[in-house]
């Protein structure tokens, strides 16, 4: 057994979790079809940058046609390609979306307790990089299509699925891409997509948080002038090295403006126990004191909600043009990761930075590095009506909780390129937490339960089914 997986496996003797109203028969077999499929994806290495994507695009061309179905590979360039299949149903209706990205992070074999980019299979496991990120929807939205259309297509309206290149790096974008220029096929009613979908264990139930939105991001560069010299002489004023110092501090020390929007709502509602500080978090006069006596008392549930509290400024990167220890560089640069609220821009970001440096004893000017503005879909919606009567079918107990992404993930295209489309992000899990799972994004070791995998394309399945009557 290696040895990650032995506590976790220890501690319920590898016993899987039952799902609900489902033929356990069923449920194994579903359970070999997408662990094969996730282990063939994962031994295709799409380590972004390069990509590579196309190989993946091709191997699920193949893999439908196998079971008769056609779909289209398409994009740019032609290595960084992405496949997408419309299954239509019986009657007219409205489109649901099932879509994942092929590319994953880049991975370091040395650092890994087995290869990588093997797709082993152990330990009721599925080993390898992509495995939750999102290879795992690769597999389970592939397998969800394939039994829908073996069960003869039933339900009204159109099924799309696709997996897309570039997620990660966004260089080429294949999401972006397909919704640029391919509306026709890729303009649906509904999306699903990676993300939310993780459960916490809340008083005894179950709370899945769903992504009905996600936060912008607003990555500048604080470019500070300085005067060149000789080190050995005291440079009094222009250092653009101590000039850039101050401008962190300063950022740092900026109280940015609390902002309290639905995005936080039912997280507080539903995960916040005690009344007085649920409300005091909901009150723009109160919440920042709020937070910080939430991070006091649950530094996990705060790491949640914080972020939807408006905007934030994370300098990472530092430089400057000295080409020697001993020479007065003429430019530092600090680059400075912001992430925003859906509903702002960088009109908002820039108007805080110069209230931060306003008054810093530094020459200084900002170039934005790149800006993608977050959006929202609406929520509650048919979608997580359906969502919700799935989930509470195979997963007593269940409850939702909406929330936002922090980070980026392709549905933001699709929200911001068609208005009328609902995109959420969701890939619920049912044996392992939201801990167990969000940690290994990115991360070493990455793998996922043969038993969540397979309630991923269950889920797809039968949400399709639910929505799509
Ligand atoms: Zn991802």
């Amino acid at each position: 057994m290696i040895a990650a997986a032995r506590a976790s496996a220890d501690a319920d003797e590898g016993s899987s979790v039952d799902i609900a109203g489902i033929d356990p028969a069923v449920v194994a077999d579903v359970e070999a079809e997408t662990s094969e499929l996730l282990s063939r994806l994962i031994r295709i290495d799409t380590s972004n940058p390069p990509g590579d994507e196309t190989r993946v695009a091709e191997f699920m061309d193949a893999w439908f046609r196998e079971a008769g179905l056609h779909g289209e590979i398409l994009g740019e360039p032609a290595d960084r390609r992405s496949f997408v299949l419309r299954l239509e149903g019986r009657r007219p209706g409205p489109s649901l979306l099932l879509l994942a990205h092929e590319d994953v992070v880049p991975a370091n074999p040395d650092d890994w307790q087995v290869p990588p980019f093997s797709g082993l299979i152990e330990d009721g496991y599925v080993w390898g990089r992509g495995a939750v990120d999102i290879k795992n929807l690769v597999a389970a939205h592939a397998v969800a299509v394939r039994r829908l259309a073996a069960a003869g297509a039933t339900f009204s309206g159109t099924v799309v699925y696709a997996c897309t290149a570039d997620e990660e790096e966004g260089t080429v974008g294949g999401a972006r891409w397909l919704v640029e220029h391919r509306p026709d096929l890729m303009r649906c009613d509904y999306v699903i997509n990676e993300g939310g979908g993780h459960f916490l264990q809340h008083a005894g139930r179950p709370v899945y948080i769903l992504e009905s939105g996600e936060k912008g991001t607003a990555q500048f560069r604080i470019v500070v002038r300085g005067e060149a010299g000789h080190a050995s002489v005291p440079l009094r004023r222009g250092n653009a090295v101590v000039g850039a110092a101050h401008v962190v501090e300063a950022l740092v020390a900026h109280e940015l403006p609390l902002v309290i929007d639905g995005s936080s709502r039912e997280l507080v509602e539903v995960l916040v126990d005690d009344p007085g500080l649920r409300a005091r978090l909901r009150d723009q006069g109160q919440a920042r004191a709020a937070l910080a006596e939430l991070a006091r008392r649950d530094g996990r549930l705060a790491d949640m909600i914080e972020p939807l509290y408006g905007f934030a400024f994370s300098p990472t990167i530092v430089h400057s043009n000295s080409v020697a220890v001993n020479v007065y560089p003429t430019r530092a640069e600090l680059c400075v990761d912001c992430r925003m609220l859906a509903g702002h821009g960088e009109e908002e970001v820039e108007a805080e930075v110069r209230a931060a440096l306003a008054g810093v004893d530094a020459d200084w000017e900002l170039e934005w590095i790149g800006v993608i503005r977050g959006n929202a879909s609406p929520y509650p919606t048919k979608l997580s009506d359906a969502i919700r009567a799935v989930l509470g079918r195979h997963v007593p107990g269940a409850e939702l909780a909406n929330s936002h992404s922090v980070g980026f993930t392709d549905s933001n295209w699709f929200r911001s390129a068609y208005p009328d489309t609902v995109a959420y992000n969701f890939a619920p899990h049912v044996e392992e937490s939201y801990e167990e799972v969000t940690s290994r994004y990115h991360n070493v070791d990455e793998r996922i339960r043969v038993r969540d995998l397979a309630f991923q394309a269950l889920f797809a399945e039968r949400l399709a089914l639910e929505l799509l009557p």
